[in-house]
């Protein structure tokens, strides 16, 4: 990481990294943010209080459970179940549940962190959370997960509310484990209480377009800082990576806005489809046969390939949107995306983009979109939802679009508007990082210690 710029900004840094050793992720999710902070505290003392900084780097519960199951042939398992409520100042804890066999507390921390500021950044009434279990549902069948998920709500139920924390899906978990988490909650709490899970089915309390929303949201923030410099995203060779739910809806929006997709990957390897990405091919293998993408050229014929441990950022491409996990594009793959000519980089996944590679793409002048800003569509639309379950309405896809569609432009221009108020014309990190520190040290100082 490059030297914090002020000795207070290191000296918090120095505490914090003491005080959460081992946890890399989160060290740098926080040292993003304090790289950020120098002019708005040199410009609104009152938000450099002592101890601000410190009690907004803190989550404000950590729970760690025993998750016990069994699987199909009778066998035990035990997993590790985390929910972190990171800061409730502008409301409720929300955030996404992720299950993946690498999860574990500082990657939950930075995932919670960045919730926190993603959400203030909404302008909703939510606070941050982040939740999720080291349990792998790839290859596990319907009942298991099932049994996965009663067992992981049992534990959880206690924690949650429509008023206290609301969870949603994320990396390993989608509509199917959200409708075993809330059959568990209902059951066990005797409330059918649907603001207290979002990412709901349709038929049950859900919102149109939540599965949409990230990768959609991801594109229309990407679609208005090009709108900014005069240009869009007509005809313009766009990488992706991932091939999980934002990805794919984030490649159905830049199809659908004129662009030509070229890529998509999975942790084994990426696809390189020259004719451009076939989206209801991709859709299928994924969502219907929930398989690998090697098979993709095989269904799709010549124009496609697939690159065994091949990453997409070596592909010349004008536009690169990575929708896969945390720190997979580094300071090298950037280096390269730049040779080749990128104009944007924009983070449809959370802190995709490692400090390495972010300092090469703004050193080269690379339009750069944060997670945090760029792939808040998702909480935003469960936002949405919990609006519709609050007052028993269902919305039109209409009505829904054009409401995330606003929120989408409000957190663009806020972004831009902060980072130009700060110095730092089309820095949108530096306008994220602060205007999210500003609307939450707001809220955190009227309500005291
Ligand atoms: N997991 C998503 C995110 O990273 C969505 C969270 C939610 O909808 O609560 O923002």
């Amino acid at each position: 990481f490059r030297a914090l710029p002020t000795p207070r900004l290191r000296s918090l840094y120095t505490h914090l990294c003491r005080r959460n050793p081992g946890e890399p992720e989160f060290q740098q999710a926080a040292h993003e943010v304090l790289s950020s902070l120098a002019p708005v505290l040199a410009a609104r003392p009152e938000l450099a209080e002592p101890g601000l900084i410190e009690r907004i780097a803190e989550p404000e519960r950590q729970i760690i459970f025993r998750v016990p199951w069994q699987d199909d042939s009778g066998a035990p398992h035990v997993h590790r179940g985390f929910r972190v409520e990171f800061n409730s100042a502008l409301g409720p804890y929300k955030g996404g549940l992720r299950f993946h066999p690498s999860l574990n507390l500082g990657i939950v921390k930075f995932l919670g962190f960045e919730q926190t500021f993603k959400n203030a950044l909404t302008g909703f009434g939510i606070g941050g959370g982040k939740g999720g279990s080291d349990f792998d549902p790839r290859g596990r069948s319907d009942a298991e997960v099932m049994r996965f998920c009663q067992s992981f709500m049992t534990e959880l139920h206690r924690h949650l509310g429509e008023h206290t924390d609301i969870p949603a899906g994320d990396i390993g978990v989608g509509s199917r484990e959200i409708g075993y988490l809330f059959g568990q909650y209902r059951r066990i709490t005797n409330r059918w209480e649907s603001g207290t899970l979002t990412g709901k089915g349709r038929a049950w309390g859900g919102s149109e377009l939540r599965p949409q929303a990230t990768g959609y949201g991801a594109v229309l923030f990407l679609a208005d800082m090009l709108t900014v410099r005069g240009e869009s995203l007509d005809g313009r060779r766009v990488a992706v990576s991932g091939s999980g739910n934002v990805a794919l809806h984030a490649i159905e929006k830049a199809q659908e806005l004129g662009a030509h997709v070229l890529t998509a990957s999975d942790s084994a390897g990426c696809v390189l489809d020259e004719k451009g990405i076939d989206l209801p091919l991709l859709k299928h293998l994924k969502e219907v046969e929930r398989g690998r993408l090697h098979v993709y050229p095989h269904r799709r014929g010549t124009s496609a390939r697939y690159v065994p441990g091949g990453r997409v950022w070596d592909v010349p491409a004008d536009l690169a949107l990575p929708c896969a996990t945390q720190n997979e594009l580094d300071a090298e793959a950037a280096a390269t995306l730049v040779a080749n000519g990128v104009k944007a980089v924009v983070e449809g996944a959370n802190m995709p983009t490692t400090p390495g590679a972010v300092h090469v793409l703004q050193q080269a002048g690379v339009s750069f979109g944060p997670g945090k800003a760029a792939n808040a569509g998702g909480v935003a639309a469960s936002v949405l939802e919990m609006q519709q379950n609050a007052t028993r309405q269902t919305w039109s896809r209409t009505q829904t679009a054009a409401r995330l569609a606003a929120v989408m432009h409000r957190i663009h221009d806020t972004c831009y508007e902060t980072a130009d108020r700060f110095g730092a014309p089309g820095d949108y990190l530096t306008g994220a990082n602060i205007a999210g520190f500003e609307r939450l040290a707001t809220g955190m100082l009227a309500q005291g210690l």
